[in-house]
This record gives structure tokens, sequence and C-alpha cells, in this order.
């Protein structure tokens, strides 16, 4: 079934991670062995072949470089100048892949029909490029917010402001605060440009006032539920409540330390932590039973998003196993028509009502 995969760092694990990613993923991990520089060396699960294998035909695809004062001490650059080159640096991997026929630009409504319909009515599905919109995890490479036209003329059409830790334009995931006057006027340009908000990572306070500011249209790309795995990093009913009021569209994560709890990252190993694919189906019922529908969830895997197979499902080889998403949820009870909502539609019926414009 077609597939719409809302989050994956496709050019950081090109770039960062020195990944052909027009390889199949066993070349891929053959090409690691002896390696140690990180930790996820050998395991990963994602490539272009993959993603069509299962259909895979749209990816919301990041650009994310991370700016870090003195002191903090997660890896990022040392100014907002050079995260910019870097996002500027992945996103001249996407065009290349453009170039080679491997990828193509989804940015307004012309571009998604035409590709929904080359997936639709292509042939063999080897030859099909995988589409991609771009969305920026984290907004610390906007030097200043003339930076963000430019990306939008790019392409650019999603932006979660932060990431891990504390942002210059608003707090992640593990930190705390407000957005502040600087994070307000980049909602104020998002909203200008059409540029959809991405809930996800937002700590508490800064994604209340986020939603509170911003009229645009809001989405969480890859996100599950506290009330499954408490974590600030979930979001947590009330929030999920407030999201579905927007009409947003929530991905599931297979992130293993967000589907199931008690994970200790570097030191569980998902089959002793009994980290199935299944797992990803409990969060995203969660949600069903809050909005009483369907339509609020979709597939953001994360897969490869600075992790492999040692923290991701035990029963998933390679991105291409997503293609079991509908055949367990059917077991579940869901019908043909909200698997297809689930599967792609949700996105869909999202992007082109935020393309209508
Ligand atoms: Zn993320």
């Amino acid at each position: 079934m077609f597939t719409i995969d809302a989050h994956l760092d496709l050019s950081m694990n090109a770039l960062e991670w020195n990944r052909d990613l027009t390889l199949s993923v066993k070349e891929i991990n053959a090409r690691e062995e002896g390696l140690t520089d990180k930790p996820d060396r050998g395991n990963a699960t994602v490539s272009l072949p993959a993603l069509r294998e299962a259909s895979i035909g749209m990816v919301v695809a990041t650009q994310i470089a991370r700016y870090v004062a003195p002191g903090n001490p997660l890896p990022g650059w040392h100014s907002p100048e050079q995260a910019w080159a870097q996002t500027q640096g992945q996103l001249a991997w996407y065009e290349a892949m453009q170039e080679k026929g491997e990828m193509i630009q989804i940015r307004d409504r012309e571009s998604l029909e035409a590709h929904i319909s080359l997936w639709q009515n292509g042939e063999s599905q080897e030859k099909r490029p995988i589409g991609y919109m771009l969305s920026l995890e984290g907004a610390d490479s906007i030097i200043n917010l003339s930076y963000l036209e430019k990306s939008y003329e790019k392409g650019l059409r999603a932006l979660g402001p932060a990431h891990y830790g504390p942002g210059r334009y608003a707090q992640g995931t593990d930190a705390s605060g407000p957005l502040g006057p600087k994070g307000r006027d980049l909602l104020k340009e998002m909203e200008r440009l059409n540029i959809i908000l991405d809930a996800t990572h937002l700590c508490d306070e800064s994604f209340w006032e986020a939603l509170d500011h911003f009229n645009g249209p809001v989405w969480a790309s890859h996100n599950n539920c506290r009330a499954l795995v408490n974590h600030n990093r979930q979001f947590s009913d009330e929030q999920l409540k407030e999201l579905i009021n927007r009409g947003a569209v929530i991905g599931g994560a297979l992130d293993a330390w967000m589907m199931v709890p008690n994970w200790i990252k570097g030191v569980s190993m998902p089959r002793e932590m009994n980290c199935d694919l299944e797992k990803v189906i409990d969060h995203m019922d969660h949600i069903c039973q809050i909005a009483g529908n369907a339509r609020h969830i979709g597939i953001g895997t994360d897969l490869d998003g600075a992790y492999g197979r040692e923290q991701s499902p035990y029963d998933l080889e390679t991105i291409a196993d997503i293609s079991r998403i509908p055949g367990m949820l059917e077991k579940r009870g869901y019908g043909e028509e909200d698997i297809r909502l689930v599967m792609h539609g949700n996105w869909l019926r999202f992007l082109r009502k935020a393309w209508s414009v």
C-alpha cells in the first residue's frame, strides 16, 4: 500500500553517517563493519531501495543542525552560520538525489498530485523516485528570519522550532521554558509563508505557547504517547486533545525508548524489552481512542534517526517491514478505509488542505 513516512533524517545519514542511501541496507551495513565512531554503526535500517520495497513513496525529509552555546553538552555547531551551512549541504544532497532520479521534491499541490498519480499509475516500482517534502528539525540554523524565506524558496514546507535541549527559538525535549519574542516572531513568519508547524520536540511550555500563537497548520511528525511511556518527549493526553482539535496528524515513531517503558539508552536491547513493531500500534490506537476516529494518526518512523537496529523494534530488519503495519491494524479491528488513512490518507488530506490556499 502506498505509504507516507513523515519523518526521516535521510540527508543527515548521507552526510554525517557517510551512508550512500542509494545502496541496499545490507550494503550500507557491510561498509560499516569495524566502525565504532557511532553507536549504531552496522545497524542501519533505511535506504532508498528499502523505501521502494515497502511502497513508501513519499517522505518528509529533514534538514537538521543544532547550535550549541558554550556549556551545552549536546552535539552541535558553535554558530548559527555553521548550522545553516550544514543544512545547505543536506539540501545539496537531496538535490543531487533528484538529479539522479532517486528522489523528487514535493512543495505544492501540483507536485503532490503529480507524484501521487505517478505512484498509483506508474510502471515498475524500481523506477519511481521517492517524493520528499523538506522539514527543518530545530530552527537554530535560521540565522535570522530572512533565512526562513530563503529556505521556503528552496522547498521548506514544515518546521519544528526545537529539537533536543535549549534552542534559539524554542525549548525542546529535556529542556524547559517558553518561546519568548524570537520564537513568536518565527511563528508569525511561518504563518505568513504557510509553513507547517511541527509540534514534535517542543517542551510543554513552548508547546502550549506555540499553539496559542500560531494560526497555521499544525502536525506532529514523529511522536508517541506519554500515557504509555512517561517522558517529556511524548505527548500528554491534553496535548493530544489539543492537536486533534487543531486537525493535526501525529506520526507514530519507531524509536524503541519511546515505544516501551523503562528503556535505558545504550543498555536496554529491543528483544529483552519486548519491543516489537506491534508496540507502535498501541500508541497510535491510544490517539484514536481519544479522537474517536482514525483521522489523526500516521506513520513517522524516525528510523535511523541517530540510532539503528539496537534501538528499533526487534522484528524490524529494514524500514520495508513497516509494510506489516496494515495487517497489524486489521487485527486490531481497523477497517480498510481507516488503514488507508493511516498509511497515507491522513497526511495527504492534511497537505491538500494546508496547500489549498
Ligand atoms: Zn526527532
